[in-house]
């Protein structure tokens, strides 16, 4: 249940009607206490002459609920994120591999017109025997072309031990599919201001999806981007399934922007091209999209990279779709 409470209403009142609520308190534009259950609880009469509204939800999914808020829209710097007119495309190779990559690839994106790039640094490998990523090294290597090139940066964090690194380079937040449930991760991103976009773990519902991002919601960051990357099923011929239908849920009861990465969920660069014109067509707040100057040398998801010349196609081909369906590709 969330409580708004009138603005004027003293601090000491918040402090008690939170104590016995045994709620979270803070408050952002209008004053409001998050209780920890989404069922109604009786507010004692003496707080009761300060509330304006309750909420109540049939879920624990309560900041998140369009119930709640309508949708959610914030920007980064001049990018505005969550519009309903426009969907913002994110692109760049699965890591940073080195100066001369990085390089070209900041250099293309821009020459794309895409203000965001995308690179890990830090990679939740499934060998350990595989390249890890760049690390810090890596991290200062893509800020460097975030100021020569004048881009946007996102990458990931893969434990907490290296949160506050990936914080402080960043413009936004990655955190990835297998870090979903990491609580360290969670909790740092809920207490900083930057934008979070949050990967849904492959094996995970989406109710435990969104509860995660109610992590970081009720820790006091408002910012949160719901991704989308493919769901584990039975079938083995893709590398995962990317779940449509789960998109139109959350399209429907969740206020968070929904971005898709049909990069992860497909696995393999032939079938990016359609499954990328696809999720265009259900009007998304943006996408996630790995290209990779020589894709058959990459040292990370080499198999579903797509090249320069490639994602230049799909750029082109996907703008008709967003016109037809009433958003602009920025
Ligand atoms: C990535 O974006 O490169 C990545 C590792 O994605 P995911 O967490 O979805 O597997
Ligand atoms: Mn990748």
């Amino acid at each position: 249940m969330i409580v708004h409470l009138k603005k004027e209403t003293p601090i000491e009142i918040v402090q008690e009607c939170t104590e016995e609520l045994s709620a979270f308190s803070f408050s952002q534009n209008d004053l409001f206490v998050l209780v920890n259950s989404f069922k109604e609880r009786t507010i004692n009469d003496k707080f009761e002459n300060y509330v304006v509204e309750k909420f109540l939800f049939d879920s624990d999914i309560q900041l998140a609920s369009k119930k709640y808020q309508g949708s959610r829209e914030f920007s980064v710097d001049e990018i505005e994120v969550g519009k309903k007119d426009t969907t913002l495309v994110i692109t760049g190779p699965c890591s940073v591999e080195s100066k001369g990559q990085i390089d070209q690839c900041a250099a293309f994106v821009k020459s794309q017109d895409i203000k965001v790039l995308r690179a890990g640094c830090f990679k939740p490998r499934t060998s350990p025997y595989t390249f890890q990523g760049m690390g810090i090294k890596g991290l200062k290597l893509l800020a460097q072309v975030r100021d020569q090139y004048g881009l946007k940066i996102i990458s990931e964090i893969r434990d907490a031990s290296h949160a506050d690194a990936v914080i402080d380079h960043v413009d936004i937040i990655q955190i990835g599919a297998k870090a979903m449930y990491d609580h360290g991760i969670l909790n740092k991103c809920a207490k900083t201001n930057k934008p979070v976009l949050l990967k849904r773990g492959f094996g995970t519902t989406l109710q435990e999806f969104v509860q995660a991002a109610e992590f970081i919601l009720s820790g006091g960051n408002g910012k949160v981007i719901l991704c989308e990357r493919g769901i584990r099923t039975f079938e083995t011929k893709t590398r995962f399934t990317l779940d449509l239908c789960g998109v139109a849920w959350l399209k429907e009861h969740v206020n968070l922007p929904i971005f898709l990465d049909p990069s992860h969920a497909m696995g393999y660069a032939y079938g990016v091209p359609d499954l990328t014109r696809a999720c265009v067509a259900m009007g998304v707040d943006g996408l996630l999209l790995e290209t990779h100057p020589n894709p058959k040398e990459a040292l990370s998801d080499a198999s579903q990279q797509l090249d320069f010349n490639e994602f230049s196609n799909l750029l082109q081909s996907i703008k008709p779709v967003a016109r037809a369906v009433g958003t602009k590709i920025i």
